[in-house]
């Protein structure tokens, strides 16, 4: 399901976001021009990752408004027993469905710099999203490559890991954002065949 995309590493990091600005406490929203303008934002938010050393950023996270993020898991000193992965551009992305079954783990954000929270995560989520191309993939994630695109997903939610370790109810909230993203993916169905 994960295409490897091919991102040059020309442009030069931005300043991340951090708690507290307007842009991380807005929904994002929907991308629907897939060009070259998206990829140069894609590189954009990969620099800025990469300069970080994170394993995971959002557009907001760069001061864009726009519902996508990157995953790039790999072992370093704050993850050392994170997986190794290709950098994967997630547009748009819906959680279809989320195992009962939660972890709890260690959580650091670029946007909280220099603070770890323990998270309560689904354990394995059924995803959907477009590529840069705007294909549709589908799939299901675990462990911890499932814990970043849960996170990455809440800032896309305008939610940070701040906000998210003072949920009292952690579960209740993420199911009720999975109720909303099944609502909208029948949306986008509809939207699709009258095209
Ligand atoms: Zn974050």
């Amino acid at each position: 399901m994960f295409r490897d995309e091919k991102l040059k590493d020309a442009p030069a990091p931005l300043p991340i976001a951090l708690h507290g600005e307007a842009i991380l406490r807005q929904t994002a929203i929907e991308v629907r021009q897939f060009d070259a303008e998206l990829t140069h934002l894609a590189e954009q938010m990969s620099a800025s990752m990469l300069a970080a050393k994170g394993v995971g950023i959002a557009a907001p996270q760069i001061h864009s408004p726009l519902a996508m993020f990157i995953m790039a898991s790999r072992p370093n000193d704050r993850y050392p027993d994170a997986p190794h992965m290709a950098p994967v551009v997630v547009v748009n992305p819906q959680i279809l469905n989320a195992s009962s079954e939660l972890n709890a783990g260690e959580e650091g954000c670029l946007s909280v710099p220099g603070q770890r929270f323990v998270i309560q995560r689904h354990e394995k989520i059924e995803v959907r999203y477009q590529n840069l191309q705007g294909e549709w993939q589908q799939g299901e994630l675990s462990g911890f490559i499932a814990r970043i695109f849960q996170h990455e997903f809440d800032h896309l939610q305008g939610i940070t890991l701040l906000e998210r370790s003072q949920m009292p109810e952690q579960q209740p909230n993420l199911r009720k954002e999975v109720v909303q993203n099944q609502v909208s993916l029948k949306h986008t169905a509809k939207e699709g065949n009258a095209q």
